[in-house]
């Protein structure tokens, strides 16, 4: 097979970077897990803090073994499958090889691209950029809406009612913006309980 037929097979991907930290956000705020962070995303968020993911042309494609096995070298079983935009890729032979090596897999996705994989736990970020597939409604465990704008509540609320009644509901402060919308995040989850408020812990702890 051609490396575009293996990577079509989600046999080999490309990896921007993977490293072992401490998940800054969300759910699992606090935890110890290794990041898989792959190369490409077609959403294009202005705010982007990771621009140099969308091509994925420029990491190298690396077979889901050679991934697995990083991922082992570290003690913590916690991963998380970032991006670019992961669901770009076909996630269902490197999740199945991750759970064989007894690893709780999280995936982080706008939900742009049909949903593949066997995770447990499913952050799934809309972005106004792009519209997120339909696929992603009933899988996401934790809905995490960045707010940027003033916007960006009702866009929260249009999506919490397409997700299943158990699916977490956070919002977070776009980085740049913290001054402004976090008072306004704070005074939105007061009067709106089902709500939760997520930080990007790790940038005040100046880890990766
Ligand atoms: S979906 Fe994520 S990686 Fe893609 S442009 Fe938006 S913030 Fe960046």
């Amino acid at each position: 097979m051609t490396t575009q037929e293996l990577v079509a097979e989600g046999l080999q991907l490309p990896v921007m970077e993977a490293f072992y930290t401490i998940q800054g956000e969300g759910k699992f705020t606090g935890h110890p897990a290794y990041f898989i962070r792959l190369g490409g995303c077609d959403v294009g968020c202005v705010w982007c803090d990771v621009k140099e993911s969308w091509e994925a042309g420029k990491w190298p494609v690396l077979s889901i073994e050679k991934i697995v096995e990083e991922a082992c070298s570290f003690p913590g079983r916690l991963v998380v499958i970032t991006g670019g935009e992961p669901l770009m890729y076909n996630l269902n032979p490197l999740t199945k090889l991750l759970k064989e090596k007894g690893f709780t897999t999280n995936i982080e996705t706008s939900g742009a691209h049909p949903y593949s994989g066997d995770f447990d736990w499913v952050c799934f970020s809309p972005k106004k950029f792009k519209k997120p597939h339909p696929s992603i409604y009933i899988e996401a465990d934790e809905l995490k809406v960045v707010v940027f704008h003033q916007s960006d509540f009702a866009f929260a609320e249009k999506h919490a009612e397409l997700v299943r009644k158990d699916c977490e509901l956070r919002l977070q402060p776009e980085w740049s913006k913290a001054e402004k919308f976090t008072p306004e995040i704070i005074n939105y989850v007061k009067n709106h309980p089902t709500w939760n408020i997520s930080l990007q812990t790790h940038k005040f702890m100046d880890i990766p």
